[in-house]
């Protein structure tokens, strides 16, 4: 009898329990979903405006154009160009997660090459590594020429984020390799990097929007002289539209040190689909 008792107790006091984690949990999923709102709102309300600077400053640029400007004019024409390009980029992230996280992404379904979009951003990238001295191997690899099907701005965007976050990441001289393999069904891109590495509690954590905001700060410069200057939004971004075509996103690296640069390495499957999803397979490919 003593037992019976003892076991309703507890069979009451773990439904109590359960109850309660369920209200923690509905309100985080509020929080989140009023967070994933303000970031639509914001992003929204911020366009408009930063459109009409980038436009008066364009004009400003070309009216002074004829003048014979001294490089201090020439310096904040430019300050202010890079400046509001910043503005316009992370206005852009803000709206991909809002679409994202509220599952509104669309994707154009259409041939693509995956060896076609390494070379383009391999072209659109030169620049910055030839300024840090680094250098950048792309290899072609069993699978990377055949036709797949994806949104190739999207996939675009998700080898931009994850290169130049291994260029930005890594140190002056240091490199940068795109390799893969085909896998039944997939292909997998490999993106392996000389740079700072990234704690393993971390390697989940750098997926979650606004990763450098977290408790761990990643990336502060208390921790490292390697700021990104970004939100954290470009990881976020990827992960979204890698799953939205049915693939994933993760990655290795031994540790965070800047001082041995043990290095990081990006795993993107995406699979090899032989014509466009239809609709019933496109539906359950949403994220
Ligand atoms: P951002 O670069 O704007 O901070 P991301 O979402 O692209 O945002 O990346 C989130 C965080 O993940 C970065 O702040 C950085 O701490 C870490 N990270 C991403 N890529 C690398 C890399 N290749 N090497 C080391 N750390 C990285």
């Amino acid at each position: 009898c003593f037992r019976r008792a003892f076991e309703m107790e507890m069979e009451i006091r773990i439904r109590a329990i359960s109850e309660q984690l369920q209200q923690v949990q509905q309100t985080l999923e509020k929080l989140d979903q009023s967070k994933s709102d303000f970031i639509a709102v914001a992003a929204h309300e911020l366009k408009t405006p930063l459109t009409l600077v980038d436009g008066y400053a364009a004009m400003l640029r070309d009216a002074l154009s004829t003048r014979n400007l001294s490089p201090y004019e020439i310096d904040l024409l430019n300050g202010i160009h890079n400046g509001t390009r910043r503005l316009k980029t992370i206005i852009d992230d803000m709206i991909d997660v809002s679409l994202i996280d509220n599952n509104l992404l669309s994707l154009n379904f259409q041939p693509v090459w995956i060896n076609r979009i390494l070379h383009v951003l391999e072209n659109e990238l030169q620049g910055v590594i030839k300024e840090r001295q680094q250098t950048l191997t792309i290899q072609d690899f069993p699978g990377s020429g055949e036709m797949t099907f994806g949104d190739p701005e999207r996939l675009l965007q998700v080898f931009r984020n994850v290169l130049t976050n291994a260029i930005k990441y890594t140190p002056d001289g240091g490199s940068i390799s795109v390799d893969g393999r085909k896998l039944p069904g997939f292909i997998e891109v490999i993106i392996k990097d000389t740079g700072i590495g990234i704690d393993p509690e971390d390697q989940l954590l750098i997926f979650d929007k606004f990763a450098r905001l977290g408790k761990t700060d990643l990336h502060s410069s208390s921790k490292t002289k390697f700021k990104g200057g970004g939100p954290g939004l470009g990881l976020h971004i990827a992960k979204g539209i890698v799953e939205a075509h049915g693939g994933a996103i993760w990655v290795e690296s031994p540790g965070f040190d800047e001082k041995t640069c043990p290095g990081s390495t990006f795993h993107i499957l995406l699979p090899l689909m032989t014509q466009p999803p239809d609709e019933k397979m496109a539906r359950l490919l949403a994220p």
